[in-house]
């Protein structure tokens, strides 16, 4: 590649991706959003459980055009792997002496997991993706992410044994599909030789009909 390709710019070539068709969030094939801690300030200003904005302003939007420079809501967070809680104090709740708190994930029915960091597990295990690397790219976009312990428990406990029942339950359906059938074997061995002894081999056999 020389550096005129790397200059090259074509104008009519937008930077930003295109916005998709507006769905009902219900009917959306996206389960989680990358939200930014601005977005958060924002959208926290007003308290959850009344509407209000910081220091008891009322909910009605005349009143908040009337005020002037409103001073922003104290918002507390707390991460716990890539959930984040946001707390904040308003006067509808005791008197504002009581936190209020919302979370960025659900826990987990009967749990004390959050379902994002179980869901990003599997979405690991499944891409592969190992969490050195995940671990990376999460301090690069400084995004909070679970400990290798927490994932390797996860994955031990919840996924590991989903994917194991969901292949011998696919492995039951093609060898149902194929008893009957004289199979079209493809082998490949490959031979791990400690001092050239050619002790271990492993074959992959792939039936090539199915
Ligand atoms: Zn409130």
């Amino acid at each position: 590649m020389s550096n005129d390709d790397i200059m090259e710019w074509d104008e009519s070539e937008t930077v930003e991706e295109k916005e998709d068709k507006p769905t009902k969030l219900e009917d959306s094939p996206h389960e989680y959003f990358l939200v930014s801690r601005s977005q958060l300030t924002h959208l926290f200003q007003r308290c959850l459980r009344c509407g209000r904005l910081p220091r008891g302003r009322g909910a009605s939007p005349k009143r908040v055009r009337k005020s002037t420079s409103p001073p922003p809501r104290t918002l507390f967070i707390t991460t716990r792997g890539t959930s984040a809680t946001i707390s904040w104090y308003c006067t509808c709740k005791s008197g504002g002496k009581n936190r209020q708190s919302w979370s960025t994930q659900p826990l987990i029915a009967g749990t004390e997991m959050r379902d994002g960091n179980l869901s990003v597990t599997a979405a690991m295990v499944a891409a592969p993706i190992d969490h050195s690397a995940m671990k990376h790219f999460s301090s690069a976009l400084r995004m909070p992410m679970f400990s290798k312990r927490s994932f390797n428990i996860n994955k031990r406990l919840y996924v590991q044994p989903i994917v194991k029942e969901l292949y011998l339950e696919q492995q039951k359906e093609v060898l149902a599909l194929v008893a009957n059938e004289p199979l079209n074997l493809a082998l490949d061995g490959q031979f791990d030789s400690p001092g050239y002894s050619s002790e271990l081999c492993r074959v992959t056999a792939l039936d090539v009909t199915t």
